[in-house]
């Protein structure tokens, strides 16, 4: 076989109540794997594809489309072979285009010797998030590339900051099995903010972002308060106020739509609450008799992982 890599390509959570579209975090144990391969035939291709039915046409795949636009900047003509894993279903708000797209140019970053740094990694991924929503959005790739938290503090210029993910934060997901589309998602978000509930809105993310390089974990819970998108989104997610009470009421810092949803997640300090938070929300979806799945996971504070190379 031609020089390749095996890579883990991790969920993330986008965010985060108060960050629409700039803040979001990396999963440690659920996410997509690819293995990614240098051929002597110029072009890139999306040879397997494996737990999910998505194109194979390199400008309909996002991971294709990502290495595109980095081929487009390194500017010579080599050729890459790329096999999709996923495990991660598409359209659940955990960043399963993401996964591919930042895993994609991760790998081929790597198979060249890191060319790129990984800012323009993310710049180069964002342009599979803008195949899959319409929007080259950074609040998912930005995670699974640099890893823990990531703040995208400006679009143009991109400027991503990586922030501090503290020890004991863990996260609880849940995953109804119904699609809420992304377009429906995005219609139902006013154009427009109250300037009350934006001074709310960015008091919590300065909030959250103090909470986290301080391991403040009341600050963290206080500021995971959502007060324009989640009223709004929250309608489209079956059972969501049920579930986010459930969640405080186990111990969980804060609960909210994960990305466009229809996950839902919380934060909590200490794996046996997060468990707690699952079995309780667990509970409450059992009564709806929709299928879901729930994942509890640390924060993965490196990001995309070499599995093989
Ligand atoms: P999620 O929030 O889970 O990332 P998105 O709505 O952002 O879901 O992206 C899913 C969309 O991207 C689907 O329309 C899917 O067909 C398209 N897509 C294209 N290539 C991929 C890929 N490699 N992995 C996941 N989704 C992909």
């Amino acid at each position: 076989m031609n020089k390749h890599v095996k890579i883990f390509a991790p969920a993330t959570v986008a965010n985060l109540s108060c960050g629409f579209d700039v803040l979001g975090c990396c999963l440690d144990n659920v996410g997509d794997e690819m293995i990614v391969s240098l051929s002597s035939e110029p072009g890139v291709r999306i040879t397997k594809i494996d737990g999910a039915d998505l194109p194979l046409e390199t400008h309909k795949n996002v991971a294709g489309v990502a290495v595109e636009a980095l081929l487009k900047e390194y500017k010579k003509d080599i050729g890459i072979n790329i096999e999709i894993y996923k495990k991660i279903k598409a359209g659940s708000g955990i960043g399963s285009s993401a996964a591919s797209s930042a895993g994609a140019v991760w790998a081929v970053n790597h198979l060249l010797n890191s060319p790129f740094t990984p800012q323009e990694l993310v710049a180069f991924a964002m342009e599979g998030e803008k195949l899959a929503s319409g929007n080259a959005h950074a609040d998912n790739v930005a995670p699974a590339l640099l890893g823990g938290f990531t703040l995208v503090r400006s679009y143009t210029p991109l400027d991503v900051i990586k922030l501090h993910a503290p020890e004991d934060l863990v996260m609880t997901v849940i995953h109804p099995q119904i699609e809420v589309k992304t377009a429906d998602a995005r219609s139902v978000i006013k154009q427009n903010v109250d300037l009350k509930k934006a001074i709310q809105q960015w008091g919590n993310v300065g909030g959250l972002v103090a909470g986290l390089f301080t391991e403040d974990y009341q600050l963290i819970g206080r500021s995971l308060e959502d007060v324009i998108i989640e009223p709004l989104r929250s309608i489209l997610i079956p059972e969501f106020n049920n579930v986010k009470e459930a969640a405080i009421q186990k111990g969980a810092l804060g609960c909210g739509i994960s990305g466009s949803g229809p996950s839902i997640f919380a934060l909590s300090k200490g794996i046996e609450t997060a468990n707690n938070v699952a079995e309780s929300i667990k509970e409450v979806y059992q009564k709806t008799g929709l299928d879901f799945d729930i994942h509890v996971s640390k924060i993965n504070k490196k990001g995309i992982k070499l599995i093989e190379s």
